[in-house]
């Protein structure tokens, strides 16, 4: 089972503001058939398909492009009003943008349902952002979001999930290595019930110093979080749209995203996926992405366990380091002044610091342990409790 790397880009210098996609704006040029429209998310069965099919499909460049292009930003993510979304962070990948453009653009319109495509260009100065201009200029439903810095691909992706509006939201890599033409294989498994669709690159054209490092990493995750997939950081992955709404990322979180899933009830499974060689650009994720990603990995499987429960983990691990400690410097003394001991003097007993070392420790981790319970207490919120499937009202 599996999953798989990250790793993260450096920041870069600001470049000159660009007008943003718009968020909730009108249609551009969008499909969006009532029939498209979901309910509350939270209210869809979880085997409810996508909108099957969604009218067809908008000859895109027969669509006038809108003129003005602008809306306003809303923090809250996007009620569902199309079948599909497809989020693509791009950081320095001007050469793909056109290609893999038209692979994709020619894929989505053979589904003949209604979508939208999403670039978030992560403050690429390579000239990626013209390009994605472009192709919003002559495609409605090419909408763009421009960083104004390099803020690493979980914010691109958290940017991209905010204006998503389709039911099911794909993810994508920007450097051709995904292939468009297996979405249809995702949308299967999605209709099977499943809530995400994690792709699995079978097999992976990436070098081996890549490769094998992702392979304990994957094996590592499943082993710890029970989450079975053989390439947790596949770019190329399909989700319900409520489970957006449902999970927090933050820092390089998005190799995990299936996990957390997971931990909020979703069903997880993966799709093997053709994978391509990098054909242009280089990869972003360096070796410091496993030191981070066993960090990362660290967080989550605490996110997981003792997130809820703070001081059972931390109360567990003092009263037990107290108790070593406790045993340890009895035992020295004890040593010292009984009649069957050795009665070595406490002073040249070494092992007394050990005692001592652990009898501090002890302590700090259940204060450790009471003060995460105060955080908790404080940042309670009763809707982050749990997390509703169906609500019959
Ligand atoms: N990416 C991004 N911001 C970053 C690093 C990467 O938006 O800071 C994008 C990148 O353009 C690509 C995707 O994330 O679309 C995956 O990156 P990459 O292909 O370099 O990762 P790899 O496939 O080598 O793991
Ligand atoms: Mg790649």
């Amino acid at each position: 089972m599996a999953m798989q790397e990250i790793e993260h880009a450096t920041p870069e210098a600001p470049a000159e503001q660009a007008p943003v996609a718009p968020r909730g704006a009108p249609t551009r040029g969008m499909t969006t058939p009532a029939s498209a429209c979901a309910e509350a998310p939270s209210l869809a069965p979880v085997a409810s398909t996508l909108p099957a099919t969604a009218d067809g499909a908008p000859t895109a460049q027969t669509v006038t492009p809108p003129a003005v292009h602008s809306a306003p930003e809303t923090p809250a993510s996007q009620p569902t009003e199309i079948a599909i979304s497809v989020v693509i962070p791009v950081y320095n990948e001007a050469q793909s943008v056109q290609p893999l453009y038209e692979a994709l653009h020619a894929e989505l319109e053979r589904l003949g349902k209604s979508y939208e495509i999403i670039y978030v260009d992560d403050g690429s100065r390579d000239g990626s952002f013209e390009a994605l201009k472009a192709l919003h200029e002559s495609d409605p439903h090419v909408r763009v979001v421009r960083f104004r810095r390099n803020f690493g691909k979980t914010p691109a992706l958290v940017a991209g999930f905010a204006r998503a509006r389709g039911e099911i939201v794909f993810t994508m890599d920007a450097d051709l290595q995904d292939d468009p033409t297996e979405i249809p294989q995702f949308l299967a498994k999605l209709d099977e019930g499943y809530d995400l669709v994690s792709g699995w690159k079978y097999p992976r054209l990436d070098p081996i110093t890549k490769t094998f490092p992702s392979r304990i990493f994957n094996g590592m995750v499943s082993m710890s979080t029970g989450v079975k997939l053989h390439d947790i950081n596949c770019g190329f992955k399909a989700y319900r749209h409520e489970i957006l709404d449902d999970i927090k990322l933050y820092g390089e979180l998005h190799r995990f995203i299936p996990v957390l899933a997971h931990q909020r009830g979703f069903r997880v499974t993966e799709v093997k996926v053709r994978h391509h060689k990098r054909k242009f650009g280089k990869s972003k994720f360096g070796a410091r992405r496993f030191l981070r990603g066993f960090l990362d990995l660290m967080m989550v499987v605490f996110l997981m366990t003792y997130l809820r429960t703070p001081l059972r983990l931390f109360g567990t691990l003092g009263i037990l380091t107290l108790i070593a400690g406790f045993v340890i410097d009895l035992y020295v003394v004890l040593d010292r002044y009984l009649p069957f001991g050795s009665h070595t003097e406490i002073h040249n007993r070494p092992i007394l610091f050990v005692g001592i070392i652990l009898l501090v420790f002890g302590v700090s981790f259940i204060l450790t342990g009471l003060q995460s319970e105060m955080i908790r207490h404080f940042a309670y919120r009763p809707e982050e409790e749990y997390s509703i499937k169906q609500a019959l009202d």
